[in-house]
């Protein structure tokens, strides 16, 4: 049989995750065929002719799908350092708050940015995740906290996405926080995103998120966000469960959301709401050891149900200053003892699924886009076991 394509990777032993194979998927000795961006061929490297193709030898490294970071504030403006070391120095949270520090300072800082500018103060940062493999991110907006200041995050992170090689997802995130213009009627501001931000924002996100916590917005609140989502076709994700249980991972499943995030407060029902509607559960170890929360999200319940978890890095300057996946599958695994096996499933097809884009990327199966990640890895369990240390040896996105 010949099989026309582009490109081919030869001797490379594949870790697929597909997931009608065990584990990781591996097969020894296998090849990659490309066309047209897409995957042709993946299996044996066997005697099957290969049509005029550009031929790649591996030479027995690693190849596992590119990485999907599905859960990042990547673009915003300003930087948070100062404030960590002023936490450092014995300043209590209230009076960095007090003095215009947290959320709302990245808030001015953001708002105050051009889109120029918060794309190339954000350009570093995405560089860093292409770095590691990363073929695939999410950025969420949040920080703009208004009409302009949302739809200029969203431009921002799309521009982003034609200044590399690297797929974006948007996702709206005005019901992040309630701008100091609303403090008085929270509940104007929720108006606000349902009546006048989600319609201007259809065009411009692939997804519409919110924070449900005591500090942010309640279920009502979000309740209200997802229904307009809903109503002008967004899909719905929930920050839900990070340092309360408020209900909201239930919330997001009932209406159908493709991720709740973060959960370390997570209950057995909540849980049981998930694993019914098929929504992935998405763990952000990095929050939670920039944070030093000390409660961990119920692994092994997750696991139970047979609930997909994701890993994200959940880049963004307050609580999660990280841009290095390989360093959160090593968090994952020794701070809510995850498997080797987990979290390369978190960063590839269950990432995936928390976009919506199960169809696309996220394995190594024909059809699906060529999004390719090579290592220098004698394991799978080096990408997991080392910390600060990057095997990256290529990065394939769309065959190219
Ligand atoms: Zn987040």
């Amino acid at each position: 049989m010949t099989i026309a394509c582009d490109r081919v990777w030869r001797n490379a032993r594949l870790a697929t995750l597909d997931p009608t194979l065990p584990g990781l998927g591996v097969i020894e000795k296998g090849l990659i065929a490309a066309k047209d961006g897409r995957l042709r061929y993946v299996g044996p490297d066997n005697n099957a002719n290969f049509d005029g193709p550009e031929s790649i030898d591996c030479e027995g490294r690693w190849i596992t799908p590119g990485l999907v970071d599905c859960h990042t504030h990547l673009v915003y403006g300003g930087n948070r350092a100062d404030e960590f070391e002023k936490r450092l120095d014995g300043v209590s949270y209230e009076e960095i708050a007090r003095s215009g520090g947290g959320i709302l300072s990245t808030m001015r800082a953001t708002r105050a940015a051009s889109e120029a500018e918060l794309v190339e103060a954000s350009l570093p940062r995405l560089d860093r995740l292409l770095a590691e493999g990363v073929t695939t991110v999410e950025i969420k907006s949040g920080y703009g906290l208004s009409l302009d200041g949302e739809l200029k995050l969203l431009r921002a992170a799309r521009a982003l996405g034609d200044c590399r090689p690297v797929t974006v997802s948007t996702t709206l995130l005005a019901a992040h926080a309630v701008p100091p213009e609303y403090r008085a009627n929270p509940d104007a501001y929720v108006g606000l995103i349902c009546d006048t931000i989600i319609p201007a924002a259809v065009r411009l996100a692939d997804a519409v998120d919110g924070f449900c916590e005591t500090i942010a917005f309640s279920t009502a609140q979000i309740e209200r966000v997802f229904t307009s989502a809903k109503a002008h076709g967004l899909p719905i994700k929930l920050h839900a469960e990070q340092l309360s249980n408020q209900g909201g991972a239930a919330l997001a499943a009932r209406h159908g959301a493709w991720s709740a995030d973060h959960l370390e407060y997570l209950d057995q029902e909540g849980a049981r709401a998930l694993q019914k509607a098929g929504t992935v559960a998405v763990l952000l170890p990095g929050a939670f050891y920039f944070t030093r929360e000390t409660t961990a999200p119920p692994v092994a319940l997750l696991r139970q149900l047979g609930i997909p978890i994701a890993l994200a890095t959940d880049c963004n300057p307050g609580t999660s200053p990280l841009t290095s996946p390989l360093l959160v599958m090593n968090m994952a695994a020794t701070l809510f003892r995850m498997t080797v096996t987990e979290c390369l499933i978190g960063f590839t097809r269950a990432g995936a699924r928390a976009l919506g884009r199960s169809g696309e990327i996220g394995s190594l199966e024909v059809g699906k886009n060529c999004d390719l990640a090579i290592w220098e890895i004698d394991q799978p369990a080096d990408l997991v076991y080392r910390m600060g240390f990057n095997p990256l040896v290529a990065r394939v996105w769309r065959g190219q």
